[in-house]
């Protein structure tokens, strides 16, 4: 099986980018921060933004996370229930940046992500994915651009969805989640050995997804796989 994992901060354009490349080389596209999301929201229902540690940690086999590929989209549910849309907002991801620095939360996580590489060619993002999740990756990238043009994506994106929010509150929060996601002590965010880095800053949609696919394209051929 071939594994391609990207990693970077918040907003770099990981997933809309890992999508339509998975597509277009017909690999599985995995989305693990909808894992994490989906630990985040089941724990925001249970404990309120307060959380702690000690909560979190205690109830972590509670949470029961299911995740299945339905007309090529990827789903999440959380006992049953189709949570895929519900975990796309602020609060939750401060939630899921909060549970992702427990290592329990991790751990619970882990086979889930390898099970599913195992078994289909990947093309998975997140944080950890190149470090920790898939160390022998044939392709690891680190997607990124400045703060700035990450949080105008987001910014974009929740607008779109018709959520209510200031362009400065999602920089805060951009940069309040990129300081959480580098500095934990488990898995921080941080370019795999041997990652391939691509900085997006000022580039169009188009621009990014040449690039991107270029660099993948070009691993995969320089290792003699086929695709
Ligand atoms: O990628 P996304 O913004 O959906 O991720 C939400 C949060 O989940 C991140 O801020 C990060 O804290 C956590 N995460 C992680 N490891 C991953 C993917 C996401 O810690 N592989």
């Amino acid at each position: 099986m071939i594994s391609i994992a990207i990693d970077g901060p918040a907003g770099a354009g990981k997933s809309t980018l890992s999508k339509r490349i998975a597509s277009e080389l017909g690999f599985l596209y995995i989305d693990t921060g909808a894992l994490y999301r989906t630990v985040g929201l089941f724990m925001l229902s249970k404990f309120g933004t307060g959380m702690t540690a000690e909560q979190i940690d205690g109830a972590i086999n509670e949470c029961k996370i299911a995740m299945s590929i339905e007309n090529g989209k990827q789903k999440i549910y959380l006992d049953g229930e189709d949570v895929s849309d519900k975990i796309r907002t602020p609060e939750v991801s401060m939630a899921a940046s909060t549970v992702s620095a427990r290592p329990a939360v991790r751990a619970y996580l882990l086979e889930l992500q390898r099970k599913t590489a195992r078994e289909n060619n990947v093309l998975m993002d997140g944080r950890d994915i190149g470090t920790v999740v898939l160390p022998d990756a044939q392709v690891k990238i680190f997607l990124t651009a400045s703060p700035e043009d990450r949080a105008k994506r987001r910014y974009h994106e929740l607008e779109q969805k018709g959520l209510q929010v200031s362009y400065e509150d999602v920089l805060r929060e951009v940069i309040q989640r990129d300081a959480q996601d580098s500095n934990r002590a488990i898995a921080p965010l941080k370019p795999a050995e041997g990652a391939l880095l691509l900085d997006t800053t000022g580039n169009s949609f188009e621009k990014s997804l040449y690039q991107l696919k270029k660099l993948i394209t070009d691993r995969l051929d320089a290792l003699g796989l086929q695709y």
